[in-house]
C-alpha cells in the first residue's frame, strides 16, 4: 500500500503515527487528531498532433526518465484548470502555443515513483510558436506513430501513443 512520506502534523507540526481510521492504515496526528487523507496527485498531458499525424515529444532532461522521450506534461497548479496545464507545460516545455480539442483518456498511474497520479490526456494541436526545447527538457521534436523512438517513459507507448494510433487507424 502506498504511504506518503509525511512525519509531522500539518496543522499542529506534533509527530504523526500510522493508524487504522476509516477501513487503512493512514498517517493521523494524535496531538490534535488530523488525520492525513491522501489523494493522488493531478497531472495532465498533451497528445499534440500536426497535419501529418505526427505527434510532438520532448525528452527528459530531469528524473525520472531522465533522458526519455515522453509526452509534454506536468502537474497541475492548485488554481489550473486541466487545459491550461497543458497549455502551460506544452509552452514551457516545447515554445509552441496549442489548443485544446478534446479529452483522449483519463489515467490512473498507480506506479509513478513521486507519487501515484490521475493523469488527464488531451488530443491538442499546434497555434503559433516556434519549435525548441525549454525548461526540463533536453530536446523536442515530431515522431510519426510508426516510427517513434526507442526509450519512451512513463508507459507512454503502451497505454497512449499505441492506443491513439490505433484510433487514427495507424
Ligand atoms: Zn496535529
Amino acid at each position: 500500500m502506498w504511504m506518503g512520506r509525511a512525519r509531522f502534523c500539518p496543522v499542529c507540526a506534533g509527530e504523526l503515527v500510522s493508524s487504522p481510521v476509516h477501513g487503512r492504515v493512514r498517517k493521523a496526528c494524535p496531538a490534535c487528531g488530523v488525520v492525513l487523507y491522501e489523494n493522488p496527485a493531478s497531472a495532465a498531458a498533451a497528445v499534440v498532433l500536426d497535419d501529418a499525424q505526427r505527434v510532438l515529444l520532448v525528452r527528459r532532461g530531469i528524473e525520472p526518465f531522465l533522458g526519455a522521450w515522453a509526452l509534454p506534461a506536468g502537474y497541475q497548479e492548485i488554481d489550473e484548470h486541466p487545459h491550461e496545464t497543458v497549455v502551460r507545460e506544452v509552452r514551457e516545455e516545447t515554445g509552441l502555443d496549442i489548443a485544446v480539442d478534446e479529452l483522449f483518456d483519463l489515467l490512473h498511474v498507480p506506479d509513478d515513483p513521486r507519487k501515484p497520479a490521475n493523469l488527464a490526456i488531451y488530443l491538442c494541436r499546434v497555434v503559433s510558436g516556434e519549435l525548441r526545447a525549454g525548461d526540463d527538457a533536453l530536446e523536442a521534436a515530431w515522431f510519426a506513430l510508426d516510427a517513434l523512438p526507442a526509450e519512451i517513459g512513463f508507459h507512454n507507448r503502451e497505454v497512449v501513443l499505441q492506443p491513439l494510433a490505433r484510433r487514427l487507424g495507424r
